[in-house]
């Protein structure tokens, strides 16, 4: 196992939770008199080695900048007088800070006259550890993620679905939740319109370059048995069905009778909290679908990248969706949109290059010898080339003829 990380850092718009009004503001002022006990720690910090470093004859190494550099520690009478925000581990983070950019200034000249020493502005992020910071998704059928802080502070993460990052932070942060990516120190400031802002570090495992081979394209069908039929260009008998459409509906299926069920009853309440309840009822039943569904492609993306990976595949091919290009009932209440997004995204953190391919004809073209006829395909499930007798599964079939196409 390689322990390599890349380390990238997300900015996060974050917000508290906390009906309680009177407690959320004291929630925002701890943050801001946490940030500003900061600001005054790290400038009295600095100032204390400058001293040393002056009264020393610049000599770093001397045993009064030393010592003075040693005693920089929590217990330091320098920071009697402020008062730090309970449970931001905020005087070890300053020591750290101020030893780590007094060296940096050192290096970069200070002694030359090329450096000044670092003054902190008043609006210096509010610094925390990652392991203060737990993610978790707010509810089991939600897909909202919530961050619990210091002194009971609970964040909202906002993401606004129509973000074009939307599903890449999403998965983002699904992987910090699970684990994969690790939080590394993190800050917290207020924007200039005076939003909440998270800036947070992520140690990310660097992935190995398996090197793909040149040309080799996996063909993906969106079929009618299976939500995914997958197949290579140039070795059609590696191919591989995915999940099956049986399942998908049947759950679908619950969710409507369940909907149905609540909607009748709608009908029998007058009003009130009766009403609320089943409304509120009604809700959960949508979200848990939404949920259900973006679960299932997440499930199926990751297995078409895998089965992409595993065979060296240099492109994804992709069937280029039209409005009225899905007459069948289970694709189109399937989000094949968002299905086609998770796979683009997964694929592009994998170097893979996904193609969008014209799939006309991809169903009724005979992959052995190329012959276009509605004929050639007698039933849903099955191909059978009325010229030179070919017959396959319909679904590897069309999948083969996606994979050979290059636009
Ligand atoms: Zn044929």
């Amino acid at each position: 196992m390689g322990s390599k990380f890349m380390i990238t850092v997300r900015k996060l718009k974050l917000t508290i939770i906390n009906d309680d009004e009177t407690k959320r503001n004291e929630q925002y002022k701890f943050i801001r008199d946490s940030q500003y006990a900061q600001y005054q720690g790290l400038n009295l910090a600095m100032s204390v080695l400058t001293n040393a470093y002056l009264s020393s004859n610049r000599d770093i190494k001397s045993d009064l900048f030393k010592e003075t550099q040693k005693n920089l520690k929590n217990s330091s009478h320098i920071f009697d007088d402020i008062t730090f925000g309970k449970g931001t581990d905020n005087k070890s983070l300053i020591n750290q800070k101020v030893k780590k950019d007094f060296n940096s200034a050192i290096k970069n000249g200070l002694a030359r006259g090329e450096r000044n020493i670092t003054n902190y502005k008043r609006t210096f992020p509010l610094m925390t550890r990652g392991t203060a910071l737990k993610f978790s998704y707010k509810d089991d059928c939600s897909d909202e993620i919530i961050i619990k802080w210091v002194n009971k502070i609970v964040f909202k993460v906002v993401i606004g679905r129509k973000d074009k990052n939307y599903l890449e932070l999403m998965h983002t942060l699904n992987k910090v939740i699970n684990g994969e990516y690790k939080v590394g120190q993190s800050s917290i400031y207020f924007d200039k319109s005076n939003k909440l802002i998270l800036n947070l570090t992520l140690y990310i495992p660097e992935k190995k370059d398996d090197d793909a081979i040149n040309g080799r394209t996996l063909g993906v069908d969106l079929g009618i048995k299976y939500p995914a039929y997958v197949c290579l260009n140039d070795d059609t008998f590696i191919r591989q069905h995915i999940g099956e459409s049986l399942e998908l509906s049947k759950q679908r299926e619950q969710f409507r009778n369940r909907r149905k069920r609540l909607q009748q009853q709608l009908k029998n309440v007058k009003g009130g909290k009766g009403r609320e309840k089943k409304l509120a009822a009604l809700d959960k039943v949508a979200v848990c679908e939404r949920n259900f569904v973006k679960t299932y492609n997440h499930t199926i993306s990751k297995r078409i990248i895998d089965f992409a990976k595993k065979n060296k595949c240099e492109f994804i091919n992709l069937e280029q969706l039209t409005k009225d290009g899905f007459d069948n009932i289970i694709l189109s209440n399937w989000s094949y949109y968002e299905l086609q997004n998770m796979i683009k995204y997964k694929a592009d953190r994998e170097g893979i290059k996904v193609r969008y391919v014209n799939p006309a004809y991809t169903s009724q073209k005979c992959s052995k010898c190329g012959y276009i006829d509605k004929e050639n395909r007698p039933t849903q499930e099955k191909f059978k080339c009325i010229k030179c007798g070919f017959e396959l599964n319909a679904d590897h079939n069309a999948a083969i003829n996606i994979s050979r196409l290059e636009e």
